[in-house]
């Protein structure tokens, strides 16, 4: 079975959008033990789409199209494929009073250009959406079943659900491939390969597949293997072997790693931060069912703000400055007996690029744990790479924290016990 993937777009070559829907759609073909054989991006030009169509399904069994199913002039897609596939274009009365229907429920004014999302190839299958105003539909030529999917990530996420995966489900032999993973914070992918070596060999040799993925600060291992077995002996064996870095399983982000220890605790947790401005309340907020366990967080960019919002003292501040062990333990204490919560996680930093001096390089970050009868801190000192670096780092070694005391292993790090 040969997948190909199309992305159309002029935006996706110019630099206005990253492309991402060859990442959904590979990543559930790796799930079944599949693979996506090659993709390539083109930009809104008839002939040139008619001809990577053509060259495609020559290739592959199932070829995935995304892009240029709206209602503007630059949406030609469809045009291209009836063009492919010798199948005339016609407008599809169904499909148009639903539409109809839908502008209507919404409140929205139908104009005749979204007539144009209701022409469809004769020949096509019309796979239809409830997400958005475009529908995918799917055609047949060359040997090749083509199915062409509206860009838009949501969209094009939910037509690969709906309508590509039970096709590659059909195709794939064994259903899902058993798969771990493992996300750690602190050890490098090099570490942590050369310390698990043994553990690796081991797995692979029993038919795993393991890979590495780097996203810095944080390295995900993931082991796939047709024995559920080999999967979860290698996960231990792995887990036994990698010290105490561990904040995530199961694809889990860490702030649902994270909630999920706080929830059976049935305990809340409060942020204050600076220099990450929000970012460890937009995490802890990406994880669903969040309310059951945040409540608010603090944004205190300035020392007014934390003296306002936290109680931090004056003196405090002025004595140690904002980036300070004796400061952020402060914003801690007050987050969290303001907020009335179980734990509160503060961070301040110097994020950069300016900033920094030789006693508080950029880079230097401290954070503070409190929770009912204790307080934490923590200093690091990041890598300088850039302010976004230091900002994300931040978050998720503030989140990191609170998940490795909630395993009652917080000790094996290098925070230290105030009290
Ligand atoms: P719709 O009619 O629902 O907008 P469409 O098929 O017409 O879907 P496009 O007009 O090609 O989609 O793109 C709409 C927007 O979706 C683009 O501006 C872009 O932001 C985003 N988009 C399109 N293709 C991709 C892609 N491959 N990766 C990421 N974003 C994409
Ligand atoms: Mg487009």
């Amino acid at each position: 079975m040969h997948l190909s993937y199309l992305a159309v777009g002029d935006e996706l070559l110019d630099g206005r959008v990253r492309e991402a829907n060859l990442a959904t759609l590979g990543d559930h073909a790796r799930r079944l033990g599949l693979s996506v054989d090659d993709a390539s991006v083109i930009g809104d030009t008839n002939q040139t789409i008619v001809d990577a169509l053509e060259a495609a399904s020559r290739r592959a069994d199932i070829l995935v199209v995304s892009g240029g199913l709206g209602p503007t002039q630059d949406d030609i897609t469809r045009y291209a494929a009836s063009q492919w596939a010798s199948s005339p274009i016609e407008l599809d009365e169904q499909h148009l009073s639903n539409l109809r229907d839908q502008f209507e429920a919404r409140g929205f004014t139908f104009t005749e250009n979204n007539r144009r999302q209701c022409e469809f190839p004769r020949d096509a299958d019309i796979l239809a959406s409830d997400v958005g105003t475009a529908a995918g539909f799917r055609l047949v030529h060359n040997n090749c079943q083509a199915f062409f999917l509206p860009g838009v990530p949501s969209e094009f996420r939910w037509h690969v659900d709906r309508f590509v995966i039970p096709r590659l489900q059909e195709v794939s032999d064994g259903g899902e491939t058993p798969t771990e993973s493992l996300t750690f914070l602190g050890p490098g992918e090099s570490g942590l390969e050369n310390r698990l070596q043994s553990v690796l060999e081991k797995g692979r040799h029993e038919g795993a597949r393991i890979s590495f993925l780097a996203n810095s600060p944080l390295v995900t291992i993931e082991v796939s293997a047709t024995d559920r077995s080999v999967v979860d002996e290698t996960i231990a064996g792995i887990r036994e072997r990698s010290g105490p870095w561990v904040i995530a399983s199961n694809r889990e982000s860490p702030a649902e790693a994270l909630a999920r220890r706080l929830e059976s605790a049935g305990a809340t947790v409060t942020a204050a931060e600076s220099c990450t401005g929000g970012w460890i309340g937009k995490l802890l907020t990406d994880a669903p069912g969040a309310s059951d366990w945040f409540e608010y967080g603090y944004v205190t960019y300035a020392n007014n703000a934390k003296i306002a919002m936290l109680g931090v003292s004056e003196s405090t501040l002025e004595h140690h400055g904002a980036v300070s062990a004796e400061v952020v333990c402060a914003m801690a204490d007050g987050a969290r007996s303001r907020a009335d919560a179980d734990w509160a996680l503060a961070v301040s930093g110097i994020a950069g690029p300016s900033g920094g001096t030789d006693a508080k390089p950029v880079g230097r970050v401290h954070f503070g744990l409190a929770g009912t009868d204790e307080l934490w801190h923590h200093r690091a000192t990041f890598p300088d790479r850039g302010r976004a670096y230091v900002r994300r780092t931040s978050a998720l070694t503030a989140i990191a924290g609170l998940i490795w005391r909630l395993d009652d292993n917080l000790d094996a790090h290098d925070w230290s016990r105030i009290h």
